[in-house]
């Protein structure tokens, strides 16, 4: 398991690469071969300009191979990497959230794909808790993002079910999990990776999980190729380093109505002949997803500029 966790040589011309599991409090945890070594990152940052970051591909020299101990001594190139959640080489993200108990909070939900669609990295939408879907929302919730081009899901951890599906949309990737505690995120996450658990009986990659909520982000392998980053929980979102102007950028849906607005730049807020307004009316845009736009673009009027 833990050579396929790196899915690269540890050894490549004489010196010993790894990746960054997780950091805590100035310490970080390289997986290595088929071990994890507890890191410092000395003179990194004065090298590289850079701080090491979950998801890094590093170089490691080993200072004591029996205590698993040794120092960071350079960071490799990144593919990519995000602010929030402060990670790297991640190349899509997964936002859980639950049907019911609790109910999703549509606002955060449409924070965290503007979040990441400015951050350039496509964004999975699930729904949980698909056993307790009571009033059949799983359809018309997911039915609202579908429209506005995201991947969706509905899963149940609890029962198992649509947990392969989500399986077959993490393969090959380098996933960000996020979501709000108490969905289930937790759940879904054992579910994933119980078959490396079981198939091998290797559970040292499977660093101990606290029992509170996650505070730290943490790269686990789920497969060949295939990884997660949880990343913890969120409860509040606030936007950053967005012009007002360039929120409708993130909300891909309004895109075809946009051509029906009577003026060049309509920020959608109310103008005269607005196309996206107007398909709002008409059913074709959501009208939750407008009323999240309407806030969040007003948040971003508020925003201190420096
Ligand atoms: P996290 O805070 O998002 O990591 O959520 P947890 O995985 O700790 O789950 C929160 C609560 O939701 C727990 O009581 C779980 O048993 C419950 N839960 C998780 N998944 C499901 C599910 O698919 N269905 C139902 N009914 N409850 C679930
Ligand atoms: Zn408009």
């Amino acid at each position: 398991v833990a050579g396929r966790c790196l899915g690269r040589q540890p050894m490549w011309k004489g010196v010993m690469r790894g990746r960054i599991v997780k950091g805590i409090a100035g310490f970080y945890y390289v997986c290595c071969g088929d071990r994890i070594y507890e890191c410092k990152a000395k003179g990194v940052f004065r090298k590289d300009n850079r701080k090491p970051l979950v998801g890094d591909w590093v170089e490691m020299d080993v200072l004591d191979q029996a205590e698993g101990l040794g120092n960071i001594s350079a960071l490799l190139p990144r593919a990519s990497q995000l602010i929030r959640p402060a990670v790297a080489n991640v190349d899509q993200a997964l936002v859980i959230f639950a049907i019911a108990k609790p109910q999703p909070n549509f606002n955060l939900l449409d924070r965290f794909l503007v979040m990441m669609g400015q951050q350039g990295i496509p964004s999975i939408v699930c729904f949980n808790k698909l056993d307790i879907d009571e009033g059949a929302r799983a359809g018309e919730y997911r039915g609202i993002y579908e429209a506005c081009g995201y991947r969706t899901l509905a899963v149940s951890a609890r029962e198992g079910f649509g947990i392969e599906e989500l399986k077959g949309l993490l393969a090959g990737h380098a996933t960000a999990v996020a979501g709000p505690s108490g969905v289930g995120k937790s759940s879904i996450i054992n579910c994933l990776q119980s078959d490396i658990v079981m198939e091998t009986g290797e559970i040292s990659l499977k660093i101990e999980r606290g029992k509170h909520t996650t505070r730290h982000s943490e790269l686990i392998a789920i497969g060949e190729d295939s990884y997660i980053l949880d990343t913890p929980g969120f409860s509040s979102l606030g936007l950053f380093d967005l012009e007002k102007e360039r929120l409708a950028d993130f909300y891909p849906e309004f895109a075809a109505f946009e051509k029906d607005c009577r003026f060049g730049g309509c920020a959608h807020m109310g103008e005269r002949d607005c196309g996206v307004k107007t398909a709002v009316e008409d059913g074709a845009v959501s009208r939750l997803r407008y009323e999240n736009y309407r806030q969040l673009y007003e948040e971003l009027g508020r925003m201190r500029k420096f």
